[in-house]
């Protein structure tokens, strides 16, 4: 059976990683539409390769610049986030890829799942911002939503068939990002370049900044807690550089089921599109002998204070991981624009969330001003930054 998927952030990492598995089966899986930011020039290639029957761009005047140049009649185009919007509201899409970086994620989320559209999620901010409210909304609406998310794919593998009540714990585990061996006077003054520098996973630039500070663990951990229903205590991040350990889980027996495969974001988007089944494919595969061996280190929250910040946040709950998740957006935004340095992200995260008054169950419109003021808030903290 053809499975007809929609791509939202189809020119992004995650995006092109999923075409090329989709490229791979093109009898199990067709393009139905794909959606871009503004990166028409890639969209406009995967549009000739893949033949979707619409496609979506968020920023209006590359839209409309697509739509000057676009030879493909038949093909419609949606603009804007009300475009994107309108474009989930296609009866015939099976699932959902969602590929999108960053909060921009949240309501097309809630709209695919309002549309009864499984999802394959890839974006973890939104279930940071928004975990109870999404769960809840799937729930309700009968939806899947399987994880992309390497960890949280091996998460998901090691919980398949088993008793829920009977999980005691999660080890989420972390390669620990390209300063993992650094000291902490040395991260003082990394560059751009250095921050894109990890050593096992490739990824987009935003990814890569929070794997370089650990604050990608710690919104791994919120994303675990929503998505799992796994209290904060029963969470354990491991630093693992091999990355090749995805997640474990142990239950109540004292049985650990781990899941394992090379680094490669092939593999779990594959299996989140392909899930019940597993598919054949000529992926590289995991040589032990070559490995030898595998390291656990505890994560250092002194030289990681971003990764502290989350606990605290994923503590309190409320609205406070969305202040955490958009003072850590802002400024990852303002570090790659080098108006502020890698070592002051913490600083300004820890003081946006520290000046924050926390609502306990909020709905969406609470979360929704809490991200905006928080934004507000961390520019403001930047400003005052001296260095
Ligand atoms: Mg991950």
């Amino acid at each position: 059976m053809m499975k007809r998927i929609v791509i939202l952030g189809s020119t992004g990492s995650i995006g092109r990683n999923t075409l090329k598995v989709i490229r791979a089966f093109p009898k199990r899986f067709s393009i139905l539409g794909l959606s871009t930011n503004s990166n028409i020039q890639i969209l406009y290639q995967q549009i000739k390769e893949f033949h979707p029957e619409f496609v979506g761009v968020k920023d209006i005047n590359a839209g409309l610049k697509l739509k000057a140049n676009m030879p493909f009649r038949k093909i419609k185009l949606f603009l804007g986030e009300e475009g994107l919007i309108q474009m989930l509201k296609d009866k015939r899409i099976d699932q959902i890829v969602l590929a999108i970086s960053g909060s921009g994620a949240l309501l097309p989320l809630l709209k695919a799942i309002e549309s009864k559209i499984d999802i394959a999620l890839a974006n973890k901010e939104a279930m940071v911002m928004a975990g109870s409210l999404i769960m809840n909304k799937a729930k309700v609406n009968n939806v899947k939503i399987i994880p992309i998310d390497s960890e949280q794919s091996g998460i998901w593998q090691c919980l398949n068939g088993e008793e829920k009540d009977k999980l005691k714990n999660i080890y989420l585990t972390a390669s620990g990002g390209p300063f993992r061996l650094m000291r902490r006077f040395q991260l003082k003054d990394v560059s751009i370049q250095d921050v894109l520098r990890h050593p096992r996973w490739k990824m987009g630039k935003k990814n890569s900044v929070d794997s370089a500070t650990l604050m990608n663990k710690g919104l791994e951990i919120l994303e675990t807690m929503f998505l799992f229903d796994v209290p904060l205590e029963k969470i354990k991040v491991i630093i693992h550089p091999e990355a090749v350990i995805h997640s474990m889980v142990e239950f109540v027996d004292g049985v650990i089921f781990a899941q394992l495969s090379i680094p490669d974001m092939r593999i779990p988007i594959q299996h989140a599109l392909s899930y019940p089944q597993r598919l054949v494919n000529n992926l590289k595969r995991l040589d032990f002998f070559k490995l030898k061996t595998f390291n656990f280190e505890r994560p250092d929250l002194k030289r990681f204070p971003c990764l502290a910040l989350a606990y605290r946040a994923a503590q309190q709950l409320g609205t406070m991981p969305a202040v955490l998740n958009a003072a850590n957006e802002v400024s990852v935004e303002e570090f790659l624009k080098k108006r502020l340095k890698f070592i002051c992200i913490p600083e300004v995260v820890k003081r946006v969330l520290e000046k924050h008054a926390n609502k306990d169950s909020p709905d969406l419109e609470d979360i929704l001003e809490a991200d905006n003021w928080a934004r507000m808030e961390a520019y403001r903290v930047i400003r005052r930054l001296s260095y």
